[in-house]
């Protein structure tokens, strides 16, 4: 399906002159290709930027050479020392001069007849590297380049220096490049020509070639022509994903979905506080979506403890109030299970038949399960992400909520969308993120806002110990659930680790018990889920009164009369983190704190992440210094889940491109949906080229 002019785009990097298998391979690893993936393709080499540049315009004569500085010099060889034989330890000897004096040319474990052959006695040589001075003597080891006059005129004085791995030289990855560069076609503009002609943003081909072919420190900045026309590319291919997705979610529905409210009511009823404004708000969003023939594609962001929750079971209650189904995917087990475990008494007053479905359920139980979804005799299931990518049937699943909290995950949701029911969607996430990630991520999606924290919370109190305190903490907390309090223990890591100086849930666990005896309770990611649940479940009733954990509970873990956090070498956690784990507390009516221990001395970014911790609990001034201190890719997630996000763009420095791209994108799927006009082909070949050409695959099906 993909326009054969991008072939050789697609190819096997070892398609290229002088790339072997051995190389490929060392190529893939240099790019992070995934295991199981295969060689890299020549386009994803194309993209593998250069960081840095080496001058070799400096020629200052053999006595002039600054100590560690790259120069290029003009030499006669004058003779060979090779080392005394038998000693592979001295190395071989070149001495070579220029009128201002001598330098000796240093190789290790070297051939003699390779030596002989390029430099001979007598000849003159242009030789390239970095000059060490020794004992007052000026010396070159293994230089760059040693080359005779004819190919001195053809070599770059300035090169790029390229991110590299083990097991790849250097020349190697630079032929292998232009190679790729070679391959590139003359490819029909992409660009909206108003904006390009505005810009001065060279063609993608051209752009490519001197992103690759730095002559100055300022060709590598962020916001020189090439890399912001390659950057805005990689923008606009992800954009239009996006807006194509979208479109064909709206124009594969039809269905208005309109509930008499009678389910609802009953919730209403069952609760026992009664919604906050913002939670109405969304939830009349919601339903106005649903009602809507189009189909819903929103949305939720709201802090942690902000209530999503009840917003998603309100959500759930209209579809199934109109005769559908709903589903709720969590990303952990664990949470998945918490989720079910509040809604399930409120869906039973409202009549809503509701069922957990996770990798655990398994045999005659699941097949239960998964009958009934088919039959309809379910309305509501909940369960991890895992268990709906692998397929569950519907009766008519009419409302796919997606719980993401802050992992969030484009490619996934293509994915969803490529199933191509009438499912309407709605993606929860938590911690108001900064729009510019809102719109890297999510595309052009409608959005509700819970900005209301629920009536009665109290805020927390945040303080930072040092952990040479300890004792005093562990007595503290040992008075408070004495007191009757409930309180959380945050270490991270599960298994003590020799490398890494972390306090093991399971060794603390086992102290804070000998300390204070059978009220602690310990879970961990790696417990058996039944024996999580059961950690989980005496905290909750109270039978255990502190819990040592790790971050299985980071997300949605849900005991309002929790109060008290430790977090143990608060430290080595992220902003988004320890935003998230305070965020367990302070979620009740009870005055809450939150104890940062850390470990000094504390490096700047850790410092000034406890400094805003302590300072705010404004989730939205989290995330935004977060972005600050963190970088982005950490905050989308893609770090952590391997999904690839930009390769050129940054939301930093193109931030302003994103909004641009969008309404772009907005254009293009408005006048041209199905990219057929001159400008929609090469649009195609846009998308293909940054890995987005599953949105090509819902045009056809559109
Ligand atoms: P989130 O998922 O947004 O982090 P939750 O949905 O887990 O938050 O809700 C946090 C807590 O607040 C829960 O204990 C929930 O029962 C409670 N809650 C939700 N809405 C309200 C409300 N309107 N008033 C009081 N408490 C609420
Ligand atoms: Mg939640």
């Amino acid at each position: 399906m993909r326009p054969d002019i991008l072939n050789p785009l697609f190819r096997d990097v070892t398609s290229l002159a002088g790339v072997g298998p051995k190389v490929g391979e060392a190529i893939g690893r240099l790019l992070g290709t995934e295991e199981g993936a295969g060689l890299p393709r020549v386009v994803d080499l194309l993209f593998h930027l250069p960081t840095g540049i080496v001058d070799r315009r400096n020629q200052p004569g053999v006595a002039r050479s600054p100590e560690g500085a790259i120069v290029t010099l003009e030499l006669r060889i004058d003779r060979h020392v090779p080392p005394p034989s038998g000693n592979r330890k001295q190395p071989y000897r070149v001495f070579a001069t220029d009128e201002s004096g001598e330098i000796a040319l240093v190789f290790f474990h070297a051939e003699t007849t390779f030596l002989e052959r390029m430099m001979p006695v007598g000849a003159i040589r242009y030789v390239s590297g970095r000059v060490e001075w020794f004992n007052g003597r000026p010396q070159m080891v293994h230089p760059d380049h040693v080359v005779d006059r004819e190919a001195f005129e053809k070599l770059p004085m300035v090169e790029p220096v390229y991110p590299m791995t083990a097991g790849l030289a250097r020349k190697t990855l630079a032929r292998a490049v232009q190679g790729a560069l070679e391959a590139v076609p003359v490819l029909g503009e992409w660009m909206d020509a108003p904006l390009l002609a505005q810009r001065r943003w060279p063609a993608f081909k051209a752009a490519l070639e001197a992103a690759h072919a730095p002559s100055a420190e300022t060709d590598l900045l962020p916001e020189s022509p090439h890399l912001s026309r390659l950057a805005y590319d990689e923008i606009l291919a992800s954009q239009l994903a996006l807006a194509l997705t979208r479109a064909n979610l709206r124009r594969a529905s039809g269905l208005e979905r309109r509930g008499d409210g009678r389910m609802r009511a009953a919730i209403s009823a069952a609760l026992p506080f009664s919604l906050t404004g913002s939670q109405q708000q969304a939830i009349a969003e919601i339903e106005s979506d649903l009602a809507a023939p189009d189909r819903m594609l929103r949305l939720l962001q709201g802090d942690v403890g902000s209530g999503k929750t009840l917003v998603a079971l309100m959500a759930a209650a209209i579809v199934v109030e109109a005769g559908s189904q709903a589903a709720l995917m969590a990303p952990t087990e664990l949470l998945a299970r918490q989720h079910a475990k509040t809604l399930a008494p409120l869906a039973a007053a409202a009549g809503i038949r509701l069922s957990v479905l996770t990798g655990r359920e398994k045999g005659r139980e699941r097949q239960a399960i998964l009958d009934a979804l088919a039959d309809g005799s379910l309305d509501l299931v909940v369960g991890t992400h895992a268990v709906f990518q692998a397929g569950v049937a519907f009766r008519d699943l009419g409302l796919a909520i997606v719980d993401e909290q802050h992992r969030f995950g484009v490619h996934q949701r293509l994915a969803l969308a490529g199933k191509g029911s009438a499912t309407d969607i709605l993606v929860m996430t938590a911690t108001p993120i900064p729009r510019t990630l809102v719109l890297a991520a999510f595309g052009d999606m409608d959005v509700s806002r819970l900005t209301e924290k629920p009536a009665g919370r109290r805020p927390i109190e945040t303080r930072t110990i040092p952990l040479e305190r300890l004792d005093e903490v562990v007595g503290r907390i040992g008075s408070a659930i004495a007191a009757g309090a409930k309180a959380y223990w945050v270490c991270p890591l599960v298994e003590e680790s020799e490398e890494v100086d972390a306090a093991a849930a399971a060794a603390r666990f086992a102290e804070l018990r000998s300390a204070l005896g059978p009220m602690v309770g310990l879970v961990h990611g790696r417990m058996k889920a039944a024996e999580k649940d059961a950690a989980m479940l005496a905290f909750q009733r109270g039978e255990t009164r502190l819990l040592v954990a790790t971050t299985v509970i980071e997300v949605g873990v849900d005991v309002p009369d929790a109060t008290i956090m430790v977090i143990e070498h608060a430290e080595r956690f992220g902003l988004a983190q320890l935003h998230q784990l305070r965020g367990r507390v302070g979620r009740g009516s009870g005055a809450s704190t939150c104890l940062l221990l850390y470990r000094g001395p504390l490096g700047e970014t850790a410092h000034d992440r406890l400094a805003i911790m302590r300072e705010t609990e404004d989730g939205f001034r989290i995330a935004e210094e977060d972005l600050r201190l963190r970088g982005e890719g950490d905050l989308l997630g893609t770090k952590q889940s391997g999904v690839p996000g930009f390769r050129i763009a940054s939301f930093e420095k193109h931030g302003a491109l994103f909004e641009i791209a969008r309404q772009d994108a907005r254009m293009i799927v408005e006048r041209d949906p199905g990219l057929e006009s001159e400008r929609g082909r090469a649009l195609r070949l846009l998308l293909y080229l940054f890995g987005r050409d599953a949105a090509i695959r819902l045009l056809r099906a559109g």
